[in-house]
């Protein structure tokens, strides 16, 4: 049984359809609901959790990280084009909860993807009608499955299915994150995918403390970066090319800023003139060896579609 879950598991995830990324979405949300539970048991599950599910993974795809889907040539996921439907197709700084506290239309998007994008990939974790992951409400006639009726659509997820993903939860986890990033680095160049795709829904920044520390020691000026107004007791070190898409605190993308541009840039990339400015910031620090890596970060973040910081708060541009 064990190794029957295992190899099957392996299995789904390294081969079959690759026109979309479902399967690693569902592989994810089981994974996470075995790891999560506290008594072992059968789980029912209804399609409208896997489908709430899916809508976080994407939604934190598309409208936080930008990372691209369209695998096939002029065509992409549908549950891509519901998200790009209701939410736009531009860059959203929103937390995924502020955004749909800000937004009614959060049930309406799930139903969606309930209805279009869960019946082609619940069948894909029961191949030859094994009931191995869970028992599921699709009849089978043939090749093709019945899509049940409204009432039914949910699945059992296997005690034994949940034991045993939630005991190996990590290297299952491991595996699946990797076959996921590795599917989408065909289409992609944005920075740190793996860990993207890892933590999606579940963002966890560190503490700037040590870098504003630094950025103080070195620079003396005492000036925000952006509007070169002083900077009083409430310092705010801000990521330059935004957090969203680098991924990482890296000393090269950090710069002190008043509490004012710090909140109206959010994660919004800054202007052209900024981009030279830390530039000769980089320079005059030592952290040159990073310009060539800045620009390329800059143009591939704007690339993928991060929108470009405008308001009156003006770089100062002096050489510094
Ligand atoms: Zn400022």
């Amino acid at each position: 049984m064990k190794q029957d879950l295992e190899q099957l598991f392996l299995h789904i995830i390294t081969k079959g359809k690759k026109d979309n990324t479902y399967k690693f979405a569902l592989g994810k949300f089981l994974l996470e609901i075995a790891f999560n539970c506290t008594i072992i048991k059968e789980i029912k599950i209804s399609y409208d959790d896997i489908a709430e599910a899916f809508l976080k993974y994407y939604w934190f795809q598309e409208c936080k990280y930008k990372i691209k889907q369209d695998f096939k040539q002029n065509s992409q996921p549908q549950v891509i084009s519901i998200i790009q439907n209701y939410c736009g197709t531009e860059y959203i700084a929103d937390s995924f909860d502020m955004y749909f506290q800000k937004h009614d239309f959060k049930n309406n998007i799930i139903q969606e993807i309930k209805q279009k994008c869960l019946y082609d990939v619940i069948p894909r974790f029961q191949p030859d009608e094994s009931n191995l992951f869970y028992k599921h409400h699709h009849e089978k006639s043939l090749k093709k499955y019945k899509i049940p009726k409204q009432e039914k659509r949910y699945i059992i997820f296997n005690e034994k299915a949940v034991a045993y993903f939630k005991t190996n939860y990590e290297l299952f986890h491991k595996a699946l994150i990797l076959e996921w990033a590795k599917f989408l680095e065909k289409t992609n160049f944005t920075p740190k995918l793996i860990a993207k795709i890892e933590n999606l829904g579940k963002t966890k920044r560190s503490s700037l403390l040590k870098y504003k520390k630094i950025l103080l020691s070195i620079d003396k000026s005492n000036k925000c970066f952006y509007c070169g107004s002083n900077l009083d007791n409430n310092i705010h070190v801000d990521h330059f090319i935004p957090w969203s898409y680098v991924y990482d605190d890296e000393i090269w993308n950090l710069v002190l800023s008043c509490s004012s541009c710090n909140l109206k840039k959010s994660d919004y990339l800054p202007s052209k003139d900024c981009l030279e400015k830390i530039k000769l910031r980089n320079f005059k620090y030592n952290f040159l060896q990073v310009n060539k890596d800045i620009d390329e970060y800059y143009h591939n973040c704007k690339k993928s579609g991060f929108l470009e910081y405008s308001s009156n708060c003006k770089p100062i541009i002096t050489v510094v």
